[in-house]
């Protein structure tokens, strides 16, 4: 089964789409990665829905990858006397430590971290931004605010701090305990929320242990601010629009969109471009312009992935959300700009041996128009190098590592697969060619290139380009 795209479909399950049945179909329309949210998850649903993937993985006999995105620390107020309280603009409100039910002019925060790196000026948004409030001036245990925009608060709604450095780990002992079943049972990638600084990452790096990929969401001022340091520190990024919307103003999502992307694609890390891209197919089988210009922007751009969120996990229509990305990327993929745009945002590579052979073998194979670009890769480091280069070429990664091609999953333009290492110099280009031909990539008498590293199976070693025909009996 082969994509007729270069960027890669990330669909969350939910409600709508747990179903073994509907992740095989969501899989057949598209997604090559499903997304398991743990802020709506247990510990026994993901293991359910873990099997379920593994499951349709075999089935199709295609790597499949899974990432789990762990809930981080969602910031809430207390309760109200009433369930909720109406504030006015002007109004003082204060956020206090006292455990009783708020009213209009107090409430509490059931965060002493909060409360003690609160600063006068710093803004507080509370439920997804509905209600701003600026805080005065800080005493022990509270915060005196000023209400500058107004409505209705109520019980336990969530506060972002945009100002605000929190001395809180990015994982709480939820999110700590999610991700070590996560871990256990063999997921791929493990997306971090409300990431503030690269310490983070490092924090959820001691408990996967290489066991899974790390990627960052961004969706935090603080992060944008460390940026470099965060995808130094991370294996992926995602652009997490929805909180990143909230903490930010609206109109600069999309410049904070553009920067995250190119940064990540100029070091070669994954990255995943989420949120709302296909908001209004929740209730409506067909998206709206605006949205299908949205997905588009993200393909131009040279996302690794485009992402689904209650489209596909609670919607009214998965698989149509699913086969709507597909419609649109391969569409946009096949516009006469598009070449000229992915390639103008290329970058140089750094100087290793694998960028130089990246480099080289995407260079060879576009000005000798061959068919593939052949990645043999034991950690799967190998095919993210190529597909760094964004090749016009296809690009096809084999390893005997399973988990290697899982991962691949969500890396721009990679088709994957499973094999056992090369023996020698002819098994390496013989069977390049002749997975390349089964796999509808290339035919009898047309050249591809192979990348390997020799001596075979020793990560780290990529160091070697050649060119093939393929043959009936496999390549010369
Ligand atoms: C987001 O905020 O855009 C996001 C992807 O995170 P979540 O869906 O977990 O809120």
């Amino acid at each position: 089964m082969r994509r007729m795209r270069r960027v890669k479909i990330l669909a969350t399950l939910g409600p709508a789409s747990n179903d073994p049945s509907m992740i095989a179909r969501l899989f057949k329309a598209g997604a090559d990665v499903f997304r398991i949210n743990m802020s709506h998850t247990s510990r026994e649903d993901l293991a359910e829905r873990v099997a379920a993937i593994r499951s349709v993985e075999e089935k199709f006999g295609r790597p499949i990858g899974i990432l789990v995105d762990l809930q981080g620390p969602k910031l809430r107020i207390g309760t109200f006397e009433d369930g909720a309280a109406m504030l006015k603009e002007g109004d003082r409100f204060v956020l206090d430590d006292n455990d009783k039910p708020g009213n209009a002019k107090r409430v509490h925060l059931p965060h002493p971290e909060i409360l003690a790196a609160l600063e006068p000026g710093h803004t507080l948004l509370i439920d997804d931004g509905k209600i701003k409030l600026v805080c005065e001036s800080v005493g022990k245990g509270k915060a005196t605010t000023r209400v500058v925009v107004a409505g209705k608060i109520s019980n336990r709604k969530g506060v972002s701090l945009p100002d605000t450095i929190i001395p809180v780990s990015a994982m709480t002992p939820k999110d700590r305990s999610d991700l070590e079943a996560a871990v256990n049972i063999g997921v791929d990638w493990i997306a971090l929320s409300f990431v503030q600084r690269p310490e983070d990452l490092a924090e959820v790096r001691k408990v996967t242990r290489g066991q899974a990929l790390v990627m960052a969401k961004i969706e935090k001022p603080q992060a944008v601010a460390r940026l470099a340091e965060i995808i130094e520190a991370s294996d992926g990024l995602m652009v997490a629009r929805g909180d990143l919307g909230v903490e930010m103003p609206l109109e600069r999502v999309p410049g904070i969109q553009k920067l995250i992307t190119s940064a990540a694609r100029a070091q070669g890390k994954p990255v995943v471009v989420a949120t709302q891209m296909l908001e209004s197919m929740i209730t409506a089988p067909v998206p709206t312009r605006a949205e299908v210009s949205d997905v588009a922007t993200a393909v131009f751009d040279g996302a690794d992935a485009v992402m689904l969120s209650a489209e596909s996990a609670s919607g009214q229509y998965p698989i149509e959300a699913v086969a709507t990305m597909n419609r649109i990327a391969e569409e946009i993929e096949s516009d006469v700009t598009y070449n000229a745009i992915i390639h103008s945002l290329r970058t140089e590579p750094e100087a290793t041996a694998a960028d130089a052979i990246a480099n080289a073998a995407r260079s060879i194979a576009e000005t000798l128009g061959l068919k593939a670009v052949i990645a043999w890769t034991s950690s799967g480091a190998t095919g993210l190098r190529i597909a760094r280069e964004r090749p016009l070429t296809a690009v096809l990664t084999l390893t005997p590592n399973l988990t290697a091609a899982r991962r691949l999953a969500i890396a721009w333009g990679v088709h994957a697969l499973v094999t056992e290492d090369a023996r020698n110099m002819d098994d390496m280009t013989d069977r390049a060619c002749s997975m390349a031909r089964e796999e509808g990539f290339a035919e009898i008498g047309q050249r591809v290139i192979v990348v390997a590293g020799i001596p075979f199976g020793r990560p780290g070693a990529t160091n070697t380009i050649r060119i093939a025909y393929i043959t009936p009996e496999g390549s010369a």
